[in-house]
Formats: C-alpha cells, sequence, structure tokens
C-alpha cells in the first residue's frame, strides 16, 4: 500500500501546489481522495488518467472537489479523441442529494457511501466516520487487510477520532489552526489536538496536512511533537508511505 500527498493546503492554492488530494495505490489499483484546487494539474505530475480506477470524495467543499469538473472535462475531451472510454467512479456520501448529483457527468459516475457500510475497492476497504464540520464530511479508515491508513478528513476535534484512528499505521490528519486557537466552530483541529489524538490512538506515524496560510508551520510540527512522541511530518506533494 502507498500513500502519497498531491495537495495539502487548506481553503485555497499557493503558487504550484494545490489544495486536499492523495493517492493510495495497492495491488495495481489506484485511488485518489479528495480533488481539490491544483490538484489534478499537480497529479499528472506522477499519474495519468488512465492510471485512476476511481476517486473518494471526504465532503463536497471547494477545497476537496474543486478539480471534479475538470477531471470530468478531461475524460470528455479524451473520449472525444478517442483516447478513452473509461468511466471513473466516484464515492461520497448522499447526505446532499444536489452535490451528489454532480458525480454523474461525462466520464464519472457517482456511488454512495455509508457509515457502517465498507466500501472495497480492488483490495483495499474504506470505513467511515462522520466528522463535526459545517458540512457533511467524513474520515476514512483504509486498510489491506495488514496496514491501516486514518485520513481525518475534515473536522474539529470529537473523542470518537481516537476509536477511529486506533493502532493505525500512518494518521494524515487536518491541522488547519495553531496550538491555542478555537478550531471548533470552525469544525478544523489544532497542532495541539492532532498530537493528543495521534498518542491516545497509539498510531505509529502521523502526518499534518491541510496547513493554514498563515504563520510558521514549523510551530505546527513542533505543538503536535510535544503531545506525540511518534514520527511526525509536515504534508507536501511527494510525501509517500509506503508498507
Ligand atoms: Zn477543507
Ligand atoms: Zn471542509
Amino acid at each position: 500500500m502507498k500513500f502519497t500527498v498531491i495537495g495539502y493546503w487548506g481553503a485555497y492554492p499557493e503558487k504550484e501546489s494545490a489544495t486536499s488530494c492523495y493517492v493510495l495505490e495497492s495491488n495495481g489499483s489506484t485511488v485518489v481522495i479528495d480533488l481539490g484546487s491544483g490538484a489534478l494539474s499537480r497529479l499528472f505530475q506522477y499519474y495519468s488518467i488512465e492510471d485512476i480506477d476511481g476517486v473518494v470524495l471526504s465532503h463536497f467543499h471547494h477545497d476537496h472537489i474543486a478539480d471534479l469538473g475538470s477531471l470530468q472535462y478531461a475524460l470528455l475531451v479524451q473520449q472525444h479523441l478517442n483516447e478513452t472510454n473509461k468511466k471513473i467512479p466516484i464515492y461520497a456520501s448522499k447526505d446532499n442529494p444536489k452535490d451528489f448529483q454532480r458525480l454523474t457527468h461525462n466520464g464519472t459516475v457517482g456511488k454512495a457511501y455509508q457509515e457502517g457500510h465498507d466500501l472495497t475497492i480492488g483490495s483495499v476497504h474504506f470505513s467511515f466516520l462522520k466528522t463535526k464540520h459545517p458540512k457533511s464530511c467524513y474520515a476514512m479508515r483504509i486498510t489491506n487487510g495488514e496496514n491501516t491508513i486514518v485520513y481525518t478528513a475534515d473536522t474539529s476535534f470529537f473523542p470518537e477520532l481516537i476509536d477511529f484512528s486506533k493502532d493505525a499505521d500512518l494518521l494524515v490528519a487536518e491541522t488547519s489552526f495553531y496550538k491555542g486557537m478555537d478550531g471548533k466552530k470552525a469544525g478544523h483541529m489544532t497542532s495541539e489536538e492532532v498530537g493528543k489524538l495521534a498518542n491516545m490512538a497509539n498510531v505509529k506515524e502521523l502526518w499534518l496536512t491541510h496547513l493554514p496560510h498563515f504563520g510558521d508551520h514549523e510551530q505546527l510540527y513542533n505543538e503536535a511533537k510535544e503531545q506525540f512522541k511518534g514520527t511526525v511530518r509536515l504534508a507536501k506533494e511527494g510525501l509517500s508511505f509506503s508498507t
């Protein structure tokens, strides 16, 4: 199982980078997780459309889905050029039916996932936990039976995240705010909360992602590290975890 960061900004991308987007590879299947602004352009540094077997979306905020339309146009153009006839499944919650409707268009087909029901894509299994966020959003626990990666997506801290992340090999946690700031209202976590989560869940490694456009990210790293003694990394494009 290989997990690679493509985009790691919250809200909007800085130059030559993207907001939320990750790629999971396992036994020949390639799954994109979230498709934020700038994501497709950065993704093409590493993968082609033909490589993508599916897309899993955490929620419908722009910084997680902005390039969905670009993917649909890319498939449309390549269909016209007879370069592909593939249909890419896009998995998301149906909590907001209007948002979900957008997923079936040109070369993409919407498929619903649900909390409490595992989703299997190729050799990997996804389970979902609804998070605390202004728009309906789901954290993902991904396993191939041997190794486990947890992606918090967007959320403020809540205790169920600890069990959901328990003993993961890698926890990819949104870190939108610095220690001492109040993330609850906006539905986001601080570096301190993320470090405590990693510690309480006994994960092996912690990545900080969905990074803010202010302050010094090294401070986020240091504040998380105060709470968690395992490996901590700041997400950046191309950062990769292999098991
Ligand atoms: Zn976000
Ligand atoms: Zn969000």
